[in-house]
Formats: C-alpha cells, sequence, structure tokens
C-alpha cells in the first residue's frame, strides 16, 4: 500500500504516527494510498525547519525567489498530463476538468514569478526640507496553509508560491481527501531549486490543524474549505493573534434577463451547475429567472438531464463522482429533502448507475424548479449536481435575493441589456461577478474575492491582495546630512554594484 509521506526539513519522509487515512479512489472505493496524521514531535520539526529556513530564505535575492517560480512554472507545465492523471484519480474529476485544476494553479506561479514589482514599495521625496520617506515590503515568518479536496492542485498553488516568493517559509497540510496531487506538486519544487526546509509537508485532518493554529511560531494561515471549518479557523487562528484568510463555502446564483442569448443560458448553466459534479465554489447553484425567462425551465431541465457522469479517462463523461459515499449520502438526503419541502423535482440523480463502476459515488444531474428561499436546498451549500431553479418578476426582485443570501462568493447575471449589467454589477453584494460568464473566477493578477459569509477576513487569495497577505510593510523615514559626504575614493569599472 502506497503511504503518503510527508515533507519536513527537505526531506520525505515516512510518518510515525499509529493513525492513519485511507485515500480512496471515488469511482471505485478501491484504497489507493494511506495518509498518516502527523504526530506532534513531526509537526514540532516542520516547525523548527520552516524557522531555521527562513533566516536565510529571507535574504536570497528577491531576482533569485522568482527565478525558483520560473523553473517551477516550467516544470508543472511539463508534467501537466501527468499531475492531471494523478489529480484524477484520487478526486475522481474527468482528465480535461483535471488538467484545468493543474493549470489554474500554474497562472498563480506564473504570477508569483512577477515577485519583484509586486514587492515594490512606495517612494515620496522632501516629505519634509530634506528627508524622504519609501516603503518596503517584508516577509512575516513562517506561514501556514489548509486545503480543501476539491482543488487539490489549484488552491495549493494559490499559496505557497506567493507566500515563499515574497520571502516566507511555509507549512502546507492538504486535505486528507486527496493528499497525493499536492504531493507530487512538492517534489516538483524541490526539483525547481526551492531550497531545504521553505516548504514543508504535513498530512492528517483537526488535530493537526489545531496544531498549526496554536503554534505561536506560525504567523498567518490561509485556509479553503467548508463554512463551519473556515468560520473556527478564522476565530482560533485570530484569537492566537495570526492573520488569517480563510475561504469558505457558497451558494452562487445566476440570474437570467429575458434578453439574454437562451441558447448560452442553457449551456453555460448546465457546465456551471453540474460540472465537476457541483464541487466547486464558484459552480451556479441558483438560477434565477426573472420574468418570461422561467420559460425557458423545461428545456434546460431537458439538457441537465443528457448529462452523464463517468470515469476519469472517459472522454465523453462530463464529470466524475462526489469524493465519497459520504458526500453522496449528504447530497441525496438534500434531494429527497427537497421533495418533502415542496419544490418541484425536474430532473432526479438519486440512484445513479455508471456501467463498469457500481460502488461509485455517482449523482446524476438534478434540477429543482420552485425553489424558494425558506427550504433548506436553499439555505445549504448542497456541493453537488444540483440546481434549484426560482422565479422572480424583476431585476429588482433578483437583487433582493442575491443580496439578503448569506454567502457572496460569486454571481452572473446573463443579459443583452448593458443597463441592466451595470445596474446587477454595481449593487450586487457579492465579490465576483460574471456578466454572461457563469463562473467568474479571476485571473491571478486579480485576486480571489469572495465576501460576505464565504470569507473570512481582510485580504484576499493572490493578486497584489495575496501579496499584502503574505506580507508586512515597513515605512522609512530618513534624513542624511549633506556635511557627512566622504570624498569618492575611486572609479568603479565594472558594471556590478558594490
Ligand atoms: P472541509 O472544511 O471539510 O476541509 C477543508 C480542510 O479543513 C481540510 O484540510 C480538512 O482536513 C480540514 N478540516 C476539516 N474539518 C476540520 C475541523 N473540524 N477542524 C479543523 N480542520 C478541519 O472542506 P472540504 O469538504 O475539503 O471542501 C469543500 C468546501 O470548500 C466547500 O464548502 C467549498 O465551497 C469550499 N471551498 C471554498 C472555496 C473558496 O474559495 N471560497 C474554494 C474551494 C472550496
Amino acid at each position: 500500500m502506497k503511504k503518503v509521506p510527508l515533507y519536513i526539513d527537505g526531506e520525505f519522509i515516512q510518518s510515525q504516527s499509529d493513525k492513519w487515512i485511507d485515500v480512496t479512489n471515488p469511482a471505485t472505493q478501491e484504497v489507493i494510498a494511506q495518509v498518516p496524521c502527523a504526530t506532534q514531535d513531526e509537526m514540532k520539526q516542520a516547525v523548527e525547519s520552516a524557522q531555521k529556513a527562513f533566516l536565510t530564505w529571507k535574504e536570497v535575492a528577491v531576482s533569485e525567489r522568482a527565478r525558483v517560480m520560473m523553473r517551477y512554472q516550467a516544470l508543472l507545465k511539463e508534467h501537466h498530463d501527468e499531475i492531471a492523471e494523478i489529480l484524477a484519480s484520487e478526486t475522481g474529476k474527468t482528465f480535461e476538468d483535471a488538467k484545468g485544476d493543474v493549470w489554474r494553479g500554474i497562472e498563480v506561479v506564473e504570477h508569483a514569478a512577477n515577485i519583484p514589482s509586486l514587492l515594490m514599495g512606495e517612494t515620496v521625496e522632501n516629505v519634509a526640507r530634506g528627508i524622504d520617506t519609501y516603503s518596503f515590503t517584508q516577509p512575516l515568518g513562517v506561514c501556514a496553509g489548509i486545503t480543501p479536496f476539491n482543488f487539490p492542485a489549484m488552491i495549493p498553488l494559490w499559496m505557497f508560491p506567493l507566500a515563499i516568493a515574497c520571502g516566507n517559509t511555509f507549512i502546507l497540510k492538504p486535505s486528507e481527501q486527496d493528499p497525493l496531487t499536492p504531493t507530487r506538486l512538492v517534489e516538483l519544487f524541490e526539483q525547481a531549486g526551492a531550497p531545504k526546509g521553505v516548504l514543508q509537508v504535513i498530512h492528517g485532518a483537526k488535530d493537526q490543524v489545531d496544531f498549526i493554529l496554536d503554534e505561536p511560531a506560525v504567523k498567518a494561515i490561509s485556509f479553503v474549505g467548508s463554512v463551519a471549518v473556515g468560520q473556527y479557523i478564522y476565530r482560533r487562528g485570530t484569537e492566537n493573534m495570526k492573520r488569517v484568510q480563510a475561504f469558505a463555502g457558497a451558494k452562487n446564483h445566476c440570474v437570467i434577463m429575458p434578453d439574454a442569448n437562451k441558447s448560452q443560458v442553457i449551456s453555460n448553466l448546465v457546465g456551471a451547475s453540474v460540472g465537476a459534479a457541483g464541487q466547486r465554489c464558484m459552480a451556479i447553484s441558483v438560477a434565477v429567472f426573472v420574468g418570461a425567462a422561467k420559460e425557458w425551465i423545461p428545456e434546460i431541465a431537458a439538457e441537465l438531464a443528457k448529462v452523464k457522469p463517468g470515469g476519469w479517462d472517459n472522454k465523453d463523461a462530463a464529470y466524475g463522482p462526489l469524493i465519497s459515499p459520504q458526500a453522496k449520502q449528504r447530497v441525496e438526503n438534500f434531494i429527497t429533502q427537497g421533495v418533502k419541502e415542496g419544490a418541484e423535482l425536474l430532473v432526479d440523480g438519486r440512484n445513479c448507475e455508471v456501467e463498469g463502476f457500481p460502488n461509485g459515488n455517482w449523482v446524476g444531474p438534478t434540477m429543482f424548479s420552485k425553489v424558494t428561499t425558506d427550504m433548506e436546498i436553499y439555505k445549504n451549500e448542497i456541493f453537488g449536481p444540483v440546481l434549484c431553479a426560482t422565479e422572480v418578476d424583476s431585476l429588482d426582485e433578483a437583487l433582493a435575493m442575491v443580496n439578503a443570501n448569506p454567502y457572496g462568493n460569486g454571481t452572473s447575471i446573463f443579459t443583452a441589456s448593458g443597463a441592466a449589467a451595470r445596474k446587477y454589477q454595481h449593487n450586487v453584494e457579492v465579490g465576483q461577478v460574471g456578466i454572461n460568464i457563469p463562473i467568474p473566477v479571476p485571473l491571478p493578477f486579480f485576486s480571489f474575492t469572495g465576501w460576505k459569509g464565504s470569507f473570512f477576513g481582510d485580504l484576499h487569495a493572490y493578486g497584489k491582495q495575496g501579496v499584502r497577505f503574505y506580507s508586512e510593510t515597513k515605512t522609512i523615514t530618513a534624513r542624511w546630512f549633506e556635511s557627512d559626504i566622504a570624498d569618492v575614493t575611486g572609479p568603479n569599472m565594472t558594471i556590478n554594484l558594490r
């Protein structure tokens, strides 16, 4: 049985833990590896190594830190397919979707390779006569990241490359449900020339997260995962006086105006609601039909019903299984609950079977209409391939519904009217808005800006905000006395600074 190693002090080591968690192929339930719950001693070693490495890494020239990221992005591209295969085998994502997961991470590494310009501070000459003020961006020390199962390449890559490019060292605690992908990412990071100790990986679950939350040497924590855990991590981390950014769950609405391009609406809604089996924090889970747009509901349901899940290497499969039997049960329970609550079940994904995979965690595409905001299927993040359709009479009503929802990760509007789009983008209380685009995940030169109950903290992931999260600003006010100027001793004949 493959045992997933820890990565401590620049070595891949087998944990001495007596507690191991099975990693399963969600299409078959076959156990493909076991992941350890790191011991207290192992985690302390990781912290000590990260603290020690920080002292030298923060002094490495910023252009050299950037070059590590350049080599890393080249290696990730070279191994793109291979990483995607590992990812697909442990998450069940289709190969193309797995490649997308890796690609969105590579883009963040490319961003991290721009670190010299991202770290530039501010300067004002003569803030008073003969006095200048300028600022530097300096690293924090040891940072840590706790990641979810649903993007095992992209989300670790949101975190450690930028943190390390800023001059920090980093401890990663990947999801225990799919740790093989992050392990491969870390092997390649070492190959890219990252010095010993700048990145550590500890595996496990709640106890290992609690260690990170309570360890005084950890200065900042990035978390991505579910709402309840995000709130817990934000509270306990900040109580321990750490900087915390916690990205949590969502309920993303797509508003469909009657003037929208119907065929675009149908294909985009289908992909955004059931793609990746709905296991995306930016999935569209609520469609809000404005006025006559509701007449398209039967056609959308018919298209949705045609979508077929399947094994990751089946080119015809639209999406894969849910991550675990528990996740499947939870989603099916919500579907049953929706029926009880009085929503109309137009497409029922329960008891889904996929030929050749009798034990997979399959849930077929599912669609409800006549969903109201008091129903549990509306109030909860289902995190499965389930689309809830609601109907309103006006854009104002749609806005009121979206703004009353406690989450604020993403939303989109489909319309041919610039005025309607402008009104929606301006007034909606959601951090990422798509206009005729269903899943508006910003590229890394912007930031991932979830709002309200989908994010706890101040500074968001990647972009300029990511750099600010992983650094401190030092502001210097300096005066030099002209009377101290010494005579020049001789010319420097080289191009070098000295
Ligand atoms: P999860 O909260 O169960 O797990 C996330 C991480 O927290 C894992 O590393 C896990 O080991 C750890 N963890 C789990 N329970 C814990 C506990 N009680 N105490 C401390 N740590 C704990 O999330 P998941 O199921 O892996 O991921 C799916 C969730 O992540 C969804 O809610 C999804 O919306 C959310 N998500 C959000 C974003 C975003 O950017 N907002 C992105 C991706 C996923």
